[in-house]
């Protein structure tokens, strides 16, 4: 069985999905304060925060875990920025607490959710995993001191780690049953497409003075399913005697947040209003992974790495959502 910690979250529920299509049995464990009971639509599911050590090894104890891949997390640069403290109980101490929960009941396999804004400003595009490692926000920091941990864990008690360095998760599950529902939203397709959908006025541009051809940063979309792949392959990879190693996450191709408005104007055939307003601070302008090592090393290809399923599939479930929340 399968532990998966942040399971009701975006990037959690997918790999659950793909994880219960390949025959594992899973437990997810989220405290649901921004997760929604609603996205686990697989295994079994228990209610707990990370931080009750006790709770938690209770829960370890009960259930035949082999592996854990470890999502809960918060995920936003600027609230992270706005109130470090939180990032660090919550991504740091709560995932110590997990690794000394792990290390009692002898489970020796997890896969980390790690993430590009480990790198901080690029020196060198495409980012290689190679790249240094300098985080511009304590979220980015919060996920280095975890990787650290990981490869301490590891060094002295045997641990086996992958952790997986995404860059920008976006689409939803191409049968619309899961989604990204993030309360409030802050990322560009969810925001582009909730204005499609007339919940939102316009959608902000932030900066239109970059070093870039149109002046707005690129990024690196990729969708959510092809990263619910590569955690599958990171767990077999493991289980088949893989060293403890890093893996960046991305299709290797960046779009600018013009590119993307414009292509989600054309697809969901709706005006969409755009205002041009100031840098986001912590923004890079251009943020492009290369993924070399993990199609090498795991064998994973992405399948859908065009903008446009990326984009299609999350429109399809936005307009779901939208009836959800009603
Ligand atoms: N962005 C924007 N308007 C928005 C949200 C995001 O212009 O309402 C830009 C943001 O500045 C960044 C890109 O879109 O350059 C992707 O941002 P997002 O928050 O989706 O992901 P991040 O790159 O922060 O992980």
């Amino acid at each position: 069985m399968i532990l998966i910690t942040g399971g009701a979250g975006y990037i959690g529920s997918h790999v659950n999905k793909e994880l219960s299509r390949a025959g594992y049995e899973t437990l997810t464990l989220d405290n649901l304060e921004r997760g929604h009971r609603e996205l686990v639509k697989w295994g079994k599911l228990e209610v707990c925060d990370l931080s009750d050590e006790e709770r938690l090894r209770k829960i370890l104890e009960s259930y035949p875990i082999d592996a854990v891949m470890h999502f809960a997390a918060y995920a936003y640069v600027g609230e992270s920025v706005e109130n470090p403290e939180i990032y660090y109980e919550n991504n740091v101490r709560n995932t110590l607490n997990l690794l000394k929960v792990m290390r009692k009941q002898g489970i020796e396999y997890i896969v980390f959710s790690s993430t590009c804004a480990t790198y901080g400003i690029p020196t060198e595009i495409p980012i290689k995993e190679s790249h240094p490692q300098n985080p511009v926000n304590p979220y980015g920091r919060s996920k280095l001191a975890v990787e650290h941990m990981l490869e301490d864990y590891s060094k002295a008690y045997g641990l086996r780690y992958v952790s997986l360095r995404y860059f920008n998760a976006a689409g939803a599950d191409p049968d619309t049953e899961i989604g990204e529902w993030h309360e409030p939203e802050t990322h560009l397709i969810p925001i582009v497409l909730e204005t499609a959908l007339g919940e939102r006025s316009h959608v902000e541009i932030y900066g239109t003075d970059y070093p870039t051809p149109d002046g707005t940063c690129i990024r690196d979309f990729i969708h959510v399913s092809d990263l619910a792949t590569a955690h599958l392959l990171a767990l077999e990879y493991l289980k088949s005697g893989g060293d403890s190693d890093v893996f960046n996450l991305g299709n290797g191709a960046g779009f600018s947040v013009r590119e993307v408005i414009e292509r989600a104007g054309e697809i969901t055939g709706k005006n969409i209003n755009v205002v041009e307003g100031n840098r986001r601070p912590g923004d890079p302008p251009v943020l492009v992974g290369s993924a070399q090592k993990a199609k090498k090393v795991l064998g994973w290809e992405p399948r859908y790495g065009s903008l446009d399923v990326i984009i299609e599939t999350a429109w399809e479930w936005h307009k779901k959502l939208s009836y959800l929340r009603r």
